[in-house]
C-alpha cells in the first residue's frame, strides 16, 4: 500500500512538473531558438530545416519522439557554457539528449523547449600508461568498445552496444563487469559537467568530492556532463554467448539461477540474465552467460548447462563481439518498463516464473497490436556494492547484499494503446512487488535506468542519499535549474 501511495503522490507531483514546465515552453522558447540562431555559431536545428525530422526521430523509442521547438547542437562546453545561461534566464525548459535510448516522453526529447543534442560530444582519448581513457558523453558504448580494442583494453560500460554514455552513467549504469568491478558510476574517475550558472567543474574524489558522489546516480539534477574518465581492464577474449529456451523451461532456469547465486565461492568474473517473454511463441526464455576470460564452458553455470537449450551461440569471442551479437533490437517502436529489486530465494523465483506466464498483464498486452512483455531477471552479487564503496560510494544507497533487479518491458505499435500497456507493466511490476515483500524478500532500490518514469526512483535509495543529494544540489544548482527547467526524467524527492 505504501509503494502505491508513494507513485500516486509522486503522479500528482510530476503533473504539476509538467503544467509548469509547458507553460513556458511555447513562445519564448521561439525566441530564444531565433536568438542563438543569430548571435552564436552554435548549430541550430529548426522544425522548417530538412535535418530536423531525422534528428527528432533519433531516440531509440518512438514513446520517446517529441517536437522541440529547436534542437541545438553544440560541439564543446565553450558551447554549453553559453547555451545554458541564456535557457535560465529566458525561464525556458530544455533536456539534453545523450545515446536516447530512455524511451520516456520528455526525458531524452521534449515537445515546447530546446533538445541539446550531445552528439559532438565524441571526444575520446586513451592513456595506455596509466589505464585511463576520456570520452565524451555523446559516444554510444559500442564506439568506445571498439577504440579500446586496439589495446585489448575495455571498461565497466554498457551491456548494449547502441546505448549512450551519458544517461547509462548518470542512473548508476549496470555492466557485465559490475560483479567484478561495480556499477558503471562507480568506476568514473572525473565527470567534467557544466552547471546552470555556466561553470565548468571536474568532479572527482579529490575536487568537488561531494558532486562527484552524487553524480553517480544522482542522474541528471546537477548539470550537464560533457566528458568522463574511466579506469581500463585488460579484458578482451571471454566465453559467453545466448541459449534459447521454450517458456515452459522458465522453473527450471529460475532454479538454475537460484543455484548459480547460491554459490559458496563467488566468481566475479561470471556474469549472466534471464529475459522471459510469455507472449512470444517460438523463443520464450534468453539466457546470457558471459564469462570475463576465454575458458571454455566455466563450472560457474554449470545448473544452466543442465537445461537443454533449442539453441545456444556460446562461444570464445572477444567481449566487443560479445555485446555486438545481443539480439537486441537497434531501435523499437513504443516501450515501456519498470523495476523492483528483491533477494534471490528458490520459492520466490517460482513464484516469479508463475507470474510471468499467468499474469493477467500478459492478456491486456495480448490484446493490443504486437504487444510484447518481457521479464528480465538480473543477478547482482554483493561484490557490486562492495566494489561501488571501495571506489568512494554512489548516491544509490545500496544494501551489501545478493539481490536480482527485475525489469519489466513491453513493446507495442500505437499510441493509442499507451495507456492499456503502461497500466498493465505497472500492475505486473506491482505483482512481483507484493509476492516478494509477502515473503519479506523485497528490496526498497529501484534502478534508475530500467525504471518507469512514475517510479520514484531517487526516494528509493533512502532519507540519508536523498539529505545529501539535497545538500549537493543546494551547493551547485541552489536555484534548481536542473529540478525545474530540465524536463522529464527523475527528479529529488
Ligand atoms: C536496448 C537498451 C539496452 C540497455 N542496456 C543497459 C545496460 O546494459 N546497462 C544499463 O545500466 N542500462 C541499460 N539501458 C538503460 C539505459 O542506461 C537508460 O535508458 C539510459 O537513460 C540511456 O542513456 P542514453 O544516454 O542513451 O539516453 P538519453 O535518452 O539520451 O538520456 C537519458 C536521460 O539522461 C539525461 N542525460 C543524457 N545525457 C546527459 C548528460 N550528458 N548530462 C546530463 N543529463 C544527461 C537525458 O536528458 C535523459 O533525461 C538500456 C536501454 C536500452 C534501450
Amino acid at each position: 500500500m505504501a509503494f502505491l501511495k508513494s507513485l500516486r503522490l509522486f503522479w500528482t507531483f510530476h503533473l504539476l512538473v509538467f503544467i509548469v514546465a509547458d507553460g513556458i515552453g511555447g513562445p519564448r522558447a521561439h525566441t530564444l531558438c531565433q536568438h542563438l540562431d543569430d548571435s552564436t555559431h552554435i548549430e541550430v536545428v529548426r522544425p522548417n530545416e530538412a535535418d530536423y525530422e531525422a534528428l527528432r526521430t533519433e531516440n531509440w523509442a518512438q514513446t520517446a519522439w517529441q517536437m522541440p521547438t529547436c534542437i541545438v547542437r553544440p560541439r564543446n562546453t565553450e558551447h554549453l557554457q553559453k547555451v545554458i545561461p541564456k535557457l535560465v534566464a529566458s525561464n525556458v525548459s530544455f533536456t539534453v539528449r545523450s545515446g536516447g535510448h530512455c524511451p520516456h516522453a520528455g526525458a531524452g526529447n521534449l515537445n515546447n523547449g530546446i533538445l541539446i543534442d550531445m552528439s559532438y560530444f565524441n571526444h575520446f582519448t586513451y592513456d595506455e600508461r596509466r589505464a585511463v581513457v576520456e570520452i565524451g558523453t555523446g559516444l554510444r558504448w559500442g564506439e568506445v568498445y571498439a577504440q579500446l580494442d586496439k589495446y585489448q583494453v575495455t571498461v565497466v560500460g554498457g551491456r548494449v552496444a547502441d546505448v549512450g554514455v551519458g544517461g547509462l552513467t548518470l542512473g548508476g549504469g549496470l555492466s557485465w563487469l559490475s560483479d567484478l568491478y561495480g556499477l558503471v558510476a562507480d568506476n568514473v574517475l572525473n565527470f567534467e559537467v557544466v552547471l546552470a550558472n555556466g561553470a565548468v567543474i571536474n568532479a572527482n574524489l579529490e575536487h568537488h568530492p561531494d558532486l562527484f558522489w552524487a553524480l553517480k546516480g544522482g542522474a541528471t539534477n546537477f548539470g550537464i556532463v560533457t566528458k568522463i574518465r574511466l579506469k581500463t581492464f585488460p579484458i578482451h577474449q571471454v566465453w559467453g554467448g545466448f541459449r534459447f529456451h521454450p517458456i515452459s523451461d522458465l522453473p527450471l532456469l529460475m532454479d538454475a539461477m537460484f543455484e548459480y547465486q547460491s554459490r559458496s565461492i563467488n566468481d566475479p568474473y561470471a556474469n549472466m540474465m534471464i529475459m522471459a517473454s510469455p507472449t512470444n511463441d517460438t523463443v520464450g526464455v534468453i539466457v546470457t552467460l558471459i564469462y570475463l576470460q576465454p575458458k571454455i564452458q566455466p563450472d560457474v553455470f554449470e545448473p544452466f548447462y543442465r537445461v537443454n537449450s533449442i539453441l545456444d551461440t556460446t562461444q570464445l569471442q572477444t567481449l566487443t563481439e560479445f555485446i555486438i551479437s545481443n539480439p537486441l533490437p537497434n531501435s523499437t517502436t513504443r516501450f515501456d518498463w519498470a523495476s523492483t529489486t528483491l533477494k534471490p530465494n528458490k520459492l520466490l523465483y517460482q513464484d516469479l516464473a508463475n507470474i510471468s506466464v499467468r499474469s493477467t498483464s500478459i492478456e491486456q498486452i495480448h490484446s493490443v497490436t504486437a504487444g510484447t512483455l518481457l521479464f528480465g531477471f538480473q543477478p547482482i552479487c554483493s561484490s557490486a556494492v562492495r566494489a561501488g564503496h571501495a571506489r568512494g560510494g554512489n548516491a544509490l544507497g545500496l544494501e551489501s547484499v545478493d539481490q536480482t533487479w527485475v525489469v519489466i518491458d513491453a513493446v507495442w505499435w500505437w499510441s493509442d494503446d499507451d495507456d492499456t500497456v503502461h497500466s498493465a507493466v505497472q500492475s505486473v511490476v506491482t505483482e512481483i512487488y507484493d509476492r516478494s515483500t509477502e515473503r519479506d524478500l523485497s528490496l526498497p532500490f529501484l534502478f534508475m535506468n530500467d525504471a518507469n518514469w512514475d517510479q520514484d526512483v531517487i526516494a528509493s535509495y533512502g532519507r540519508s542519499s536523498v539529505e545529501k543529494l539535497r545538500s549537493v544540489q543546494k551547493i551547485y544548482d541552489p536555484s534548481q535549474i536542473f529540478q525545474r527547467l530540465k524536463s522529464g526524467y527523475f527528479k529529488l524527492p
